[in-house]
């Protein structure tokens, strides 16, 4: 017997309990779902659910389009604004910008907090050509937002993209290393490896 007919041989008062408790269940497991999901800081995803997303999409990658694209950024100077203006506006700029990316990337690319200042975004489907200007928009929108302006917050990125027979480590190393270059070129830029 299936679940809905079971479900019909419970009296009306248990069954709208039963409801009750499955939908207050559902509740609670959305609350779960985002805590194990959801960086408290910055509002975007945090690195686990990050790893489990992007070992997906690679697979997704390798079996099918071959394009994946990933951006590693890092702010610039970070610790003077924290040093200047104390750590609950740096805290602040963090979840700004966690705001700008998720509201300036598509809703399948995956934004995530890397670290302290730093944060990962996968792009699915995505060439390096057209994730570095993704990225490049996303830098000139961090430069010229109202809100982040006054604390002159720029960050640096390295992109990278999927190669055959790639590993999430080996784009990671890649995206690291342009972020390298992109912080000796003088930082507040985006470049490839
Ligand atoms: P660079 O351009 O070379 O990256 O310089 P930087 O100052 O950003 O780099 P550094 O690694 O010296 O400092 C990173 C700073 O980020 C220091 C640390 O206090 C700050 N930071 C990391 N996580 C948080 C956080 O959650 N909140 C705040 N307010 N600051 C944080
Ligand atoms: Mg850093
Ligand atoms: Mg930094």
């Amino acid at each position: 017997m299936d679940f809905k007919k079971k479900l019909k041989l419970l009296s009306p008062s248990v069954r709208k309990n039963f409801s009750k408790a499955l939908e207050d269940l559902q509740k609670n497991i959305d609350v779960l779902y985002e805590l194990a999901t959801i960086d408290e800081k910055t509002e975007v995803y945090n690195h686990n659910f990050f790893k489990t997303i992007s070992e997906m999409e690679l697979e997704k990658a390798k079996r099918g389009s071959n394009l994946l694209s990933l951006l590693i950024l890092d702010l610039d100077h970070f610790k003077k604004i924290n040093d200047i203006y104390g750590h609950l506006v740096g805290d602040a700029v963090l979840k700004r910008l966690g705001q700008i990316f998720k509201e300036s990337t598509r809703k399948y690319d995956i934004v995530s907090r890397f670290g302290g200042e730093e944060f990962i975004i996968l792009f699915p489907n995505t060439n390096i050509k057209r994730a570095k200007e993704v990225s490049e928009r996303l830098r000139k929108k961090v430069e010229q937002d109202k809100e982040l302006r006054r604390y002159n917050v720029t960050f640096s990125g390295g992109v990278s993209s999927y190669h055959q027979k790639d590993s999430l480590v080996k784009m990671k190393q890649r995206a690291d290393k342009a972020l390298y270059k992109a912080k000796n070129n003088g930082r507040n830029k985006i470049e490839t490896e």
